[in-house]
């Protein structure tokens, strides 16, 4: 199936409400949006009569070849999931909500046996569609890949040039196996049964790490259009100092946002006062004292940061990337938003793995880091609808390192846009386009999805992709992973009363700070 649209040719968006947040958010304005191989080239009243008077110079005497009508429908900037997997996208409605550590268990690729690459390929392709279809056009993916295999690595890269959103790749490693780092695991779990755990991480035998992620950067760095590099140290817990010092420098010398996890859950937090007592419990002292805190680095989740981390964060120029819905499926605790905000941290929002959030949905995210704030503090106040629109978009685009680039409709940025039924339900009638953005809509209007100036979504179908024997292939895969899935459950029904056990030790510590209602 070929796109039916252009990347590199002239797109007029004509007589749409453009959303810009220096602007009017509640009544954007209507105006008319042209693009040019892929870029923005001018976003004004009338473009198309002026085109037609030649009194438009971006245009340099090109002919448009696609005009789209936009009239009673909302154009906003694409959404950035700054935080996702696509290790999972397949076991997505296997998990009631379980406690993180339980859930790692469940879902990630240590625990299964290797999967084929047109198993990769199908779940990569599965995400990126939902992802599309509700207006995200970058998705930042921090792929596990075990064991690593330089096919399946090119597969997933493939698989997001073929389907046309833009990707942030990094390749998830370790050198502590996360088995280690869960408190009370090895004290709880009988000796004749610990060789059955697995953790969230598994070092990938016989390869040298650094030298893998620099190679693997290297070699396809500018291969695929839309795909730049991230490096993805899993957690600071789980790589050595040598590891993160080695990623530091190579992030440094080629510019590469790091993507890591950080307080994920009280676990890891506990862990951190335990195996980083030399820097105060503190896994942010930790980074600081390596180096690593700079604006390339992005801590996902920092749900149980203390408020002298955040501090450091935010003079740092760290930034932080809040996933609320997974942290609620995984009951992690909640993030400490209010104070994020006022500490002027950059924030991006992210919508995590597809089987512990379930739904990469951008709107369920900002409604929820809106609506969250609240559990810390009962006077009204930040963060607003336009906060939430901000992180997931430009606060977003920092976390990718595409600032500038991507995150708003203005000209000399690429042309990254989602064009919404204003008909819907949701904005009937339109009294505040930002806030039923993120308090009325759930993505049901996201009609038109553009990326890089091609149309990848068109009347809310995918155009690069054939869907249907898409599900199929997907069916058939199904098989074998369903397989798999009950093996694992098996074994972790027998460690069940073991990790419930620990898990209520770790319920019971005091770490220094709270991140439930109760606990
Ligand atoms: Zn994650």
């Amino acid at each position: 199936m070929t796109p039916s649209s252009v990347s590199n040719g002239v797109l007029l968006i004509k007589g749409g409400r453009v959303f810009e947040l220096a602007g009017d958010v509640d009544v954007p304005p209507i105006a008319d949006i042209l693009i040019i191989d892929g870029e923005i080239a001018a976003v004004g009243t009338g473009l198309d009569g002026k085109i037609r008077a030649s009194a438009l110079p971006e245009i340099g005497g090109r002919k448009v070849d696609e005009v789209i009508d936009a009239s009673d429908r909302l154009v906003i900037p694409g959404f950035v999931n700054a935080h996702y997997h696509s290790h999972d996208v397949l076991l997505k409605g296997c998990f009631e909500t379980i406690p993180l550590e339980l859930w790692l268990m469940s879902a990630l690729p240590p625990n299964y046996p290797k999967r084929s690459a047109a198993e990769i390929r199908a779940r990569t392709l599965v995400g990126a569609i939902e992802c599309l279809r509700g207006g995200i056009t970058t998705v930042q993916d921090l792929a596990t890949l075990y064991p690593f295999d330089e096919e399946h690595l090119d597969t997933a890269l493939q698989a997001y040039e073929d389907v046309g959103i833009r990707c942030v790749f990094a390749l998830q490693i370790a050198d502590i196996p996360g088995v280690k780092l869960v408190p009370f695991w090895n004290e709880v779990v009988p000796e004749r049964e610990r060789a059955l755990l697995t953790g969230a991480t598994e070092p990938l035998k016989g390869i040298d790490l650094p030298t893998l992620a620099r190679d693997i950067v290297r070699s396809r760095q500018g291969r695929h259009q839309r795909v730049t590099w991230a490096l993805g140290p899993s957690s600071p817990g789980s790589c050595s100092e040598d590891l993160l010092t080695k990623l530091s420098e190579l992030s440094r010398s080629d510019d590469l946002p790091i993507y890591t996890h950080i307080y994920e859950s009280k676990a890891m937090t506990l862990s951190a006062r335990h195996h980083h007592a030399r820097d105060g419990g503190s896994l942010v002292n930790y980074l600081k004292r390596l180096g690593l805190l700079s604006p390339r680095l992005n801590l996902a989740h920092s749900i149980w940061m203390a408020p002298a981390e955040m501090e450091a964060l935010a003079s740092e120029g760290v930034n932080v990337v809040l996933n609320p819905v997974s942290n609620l499926k995984t009951r992690g605790g909640v993030a400490p938003i209010p104070a994020f905000m006022s500490n002027r941290v950059n924030l991006g929002l992210g919508c995590d793995n597809c089987s512990c959030s379930d739904a990469q949905n951008m709107f369920q995210a900002m409604k929820m880091f809106t609506s969250l704030a609240g559990l810390y503090d009962q006077r009204p106040g930040p963060p607003t609808a336009a906060d939430a629109i901000h992180a997931a978009t430009i606060g977003g685009a920092r976390t990718a390192g595409l600032q500038g680039r991507i995150g708003a409709i203005r000209p000399g940025m690429a042309a990254d846009l989602s064009i919404l039924d204003l008909g819907d339900p949701a904005f009937v009638p339109l009294n505040s386009a930002a806030r039923q953005l993120v308090f009325s809509e759930c993505g049901r209007s996201v009609e038109t999805v553009i990326v890089d100036g091609r149309v990848v979504v068109r009347n809310r179908k995918i155009m690069t992709i054939d869907e249907r024997s898409l599900r199929e292939e997907v069916a058939e895969l199904m098989k074998a992973l369903r397989e798999d899935l009950r093996a694992v459950m098996a074994r972790n029904q027998r460690l069940l009363p073991y990790l419930m056990d620990a898990h209520q030790r770790i319920c019971s510590a005091d770490v220094g700070i709270n991140r439930y209602i109760s606990s």
